[in-house]
């Protein structure tokens, strides 16, 4: 590649989107990329040679803040309502102008060209503008990587204009606060100010993924992870953050092909990503040895803390924020899938973490139960109340991914059905939270019995065994499972106190039957039988 013309062409590309800054540093090696953040005093090394930054002061993402131009394009195709918050366009296109003004007056910037959609023929060519050196580690880290000799011709279909220290004015610019993330299918851009959570910048991508592939090219997409068996066979995890999905797909026996975002075409499962972007809270060796094992050069750890006086990571810190995470290229975990592609699934998984302790650890789902969780979307997390008593809430997220999905769920779920009838998949139910009783009685199931009922279900050992429907929700429970005592397989007997169970699993059918009445119009009557009993 002649370095000079590139960087030419790459110069006149950023003046077509309003960047007049001579000073680019173009796709930099990480190596680059993490001198330039120790020089600038953005970050530090810990003890194994990772790069930890802070993100400033927004430590996960901002739905409310999230907003897709309402134009002709997408005004008759978006789902409005909900995470999908409309923006006009003519706040776009003046925040666009702002923003790039905003850039072309820093002294410098860094620019990446990289891809998303591991499958060749679904591959989004996308061009990152950054304010600063780490957010352009984490773009290297989390999105594909353009070879040497495919960077010459690259052009982009999108970019992504980011820069943490732009603060937009609500009175002026039709945004909510001063941070904010617009995407503009018409434009084929995101922008992206007043936040430096790099989350911001793979969960935009994603929401394009979303409405380009089912809508565009017939293609599902999926907030899932997914990786490999020894005879090829793939398995899904769909699940809310903090389910597991990153987690669980992490598996010695088996071939990672991604995290968080696949897409599922007629013959295969493919990664829209090229790295993982793993929570650290309370990580360790013994429990999660790949995720621990890719913290080395190159990683980008995010709002950790060190113990005092060290560069050791305190995995136990909550004191900048639960949401510490860590992002690597894929190949920092040893066996992962190259290209990040797999065959069709075989098993699908829906994790829950149900805060409750209520739904059984692992259970069997019909096809019109499935659809069922699919749309129902449920998870359960610990809230804080006032009074700084913390219990469980649940969350219905439809798809288990309402926040990234612009069409209706319908449109996913559809596709989702057809694909498990005709390919005949096995979909199981696991909950990754309590056991014994809610939060605050009982305990979040141990990780490696998770992984063992997941084993168990992967190898067809959970054929052969007795099951028995759980009376409440309906899907049916194994007896028995391999390396994991059968008296925690049934969640009711794990509670002391039987009728203290029976009243909570109640309830949350009730929420269950509550939050499904809006979709109930759309879907079968094998789908609406689905729905747990409710007692009174
Ligand atoms: P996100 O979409 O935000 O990336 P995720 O679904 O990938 O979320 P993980 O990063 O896998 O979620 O988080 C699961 C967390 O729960 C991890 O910190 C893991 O250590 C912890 N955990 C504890 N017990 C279990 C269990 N039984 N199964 C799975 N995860 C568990
Ligand atoms: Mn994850």
């Amino acid at each position: 590649m002649e370095v000079t013309t590139k960087i030419d062409a790459v110069l006149k590309g950023l003046k077509r989107i309003g960047i007049k800054n001579g000073n680019i540093h173009y796709q930099l090696s990480p190596d680059e990329l993490v001198e330039q953040t120790l020089l600038r005093g953005e970050g530090v090394l810990n003890d194994t040679g990772a790069l930890c930054i802070n993100t400033g002061e927004f430590t996960g993402r901002s739905p409310k803040d999230k907003f897709i131009v309402k134009d002709e394009r997408t005004a008759n195709t978006v789902d409005w309502g909900g995470f999908n918050i409309p923006i006009a366009e003519n706040y776009f296109i003046n925040l666009k102008a702002k923003l790039s003004t905003f850039l072309s007056h820093k002294q410098e910037v860094w620019v990446r060209d990289a891809y998303a959609c591991a499958d060749e023929r679904y591959k989004l060519n996308i061009r990152v503008i950054n304010e600063n050196p780490w957010s352009n580690l984490f773009c290297y880290n989390m999105f594909l990587r353009p070879k040497e000799e495919d960077l010459e011709d690259f052009v982009p279909d999108w970019h992504i204009i980011q820069a943490p220290s732009f603060l937009a004015d609500p009175a002026t610019d039709g945004t909510r606060q001063n941070n904010f993330s617009i995407v503009s299918f018409t434009h084929k851009i995101i922008l992206i100010g007043g936040t430096g959570y790099t989350g911001e910048m793979k969960k935009g991508i994603f929401t394009i993924l979303n409405y380009i592939l089912p809508y565009e090219k017939q293609i599902l997409s999926m907030h899932c992870s997914a990786n490999i068996g020894n005879e090829g066979d793939v398995a899904v995890f769909f699940g809310l953050s903090g389910t597991g999905k990153t987690t669980l797909s992490a598996d010695p026996e088996r071939k990672l092909i991604g995290d968080d975002e696949h897409g599922w075409t007629d013959n295969s499962v493919f990664n829209f990503e090229g790295g993982c972007y793993a929570k650290c809270i309370d990580l360790s060796a013994e429990k999660e040895p790949e995720i621990f094992n890719a913290i080395k050069p190159g990683a980008l750890l995010e709002n950790i803390v060190f113990l005092d006086g060290t560069s050791t990571i305190d995995f136990a810190n909550k004191s900048i924020t639960e949401n510490t995470r860590v992002s690597y290229p894929l190949s920092f975990i040893s066996n992962a899938a190259e290209p990040s592609i797999g065959g069709l699934p075989k098993n699908i998984f829906f994790l829950t973490c149900d805060a409750y302790g209520v739904l059984p650890p692992i259970s069997k789902l019909s096809p019109e139960q499935a659809m069922y969780q699919f749309i129902s979307g449920y998870t359960a997390k610990v809230a804080g109340t006032e009074a700084g008593v913390t219990e469980p809430k649940a969350t219905f997220s439809t798809c288990f991914g309402a926040p990234f999905l612009p069409l209706h769920p319908g449109f996913y779920a559809e596709m989702l059905g057809k694909k498990i009838r005709e390919h005949k998949v096995d979909v199981w139910m696991v909950n990754t939270g309590w056991s014994g009783g809610g939060y605050g009685v009982g305990k979040r199931m141990k990780l490696a019995y998770t992984r063992a009922m997941i084993t168990a279900a992967l190898n067809g050992e959970l054929n052969g065994v007795a099951y028995e429907a759980n009376p409440v929700f309906g899907m049916l429970v194994p007896k028995i499972c391999p390396n994991v005592p059968s008296e925690i397989l049934d969640a009711r007997n794990t509670w002391a106190d039987k009728a203290a169970y029976d009243e909570v699993a109640n309830n949350l059918a009730k929420q269950f039957v509550e939050n499904f009445e809006k979709y109930k119009a759309g879907v079968s009557e094998g789908i609406i039988a689905a729905a747990p009993v409710v007692n009174g």
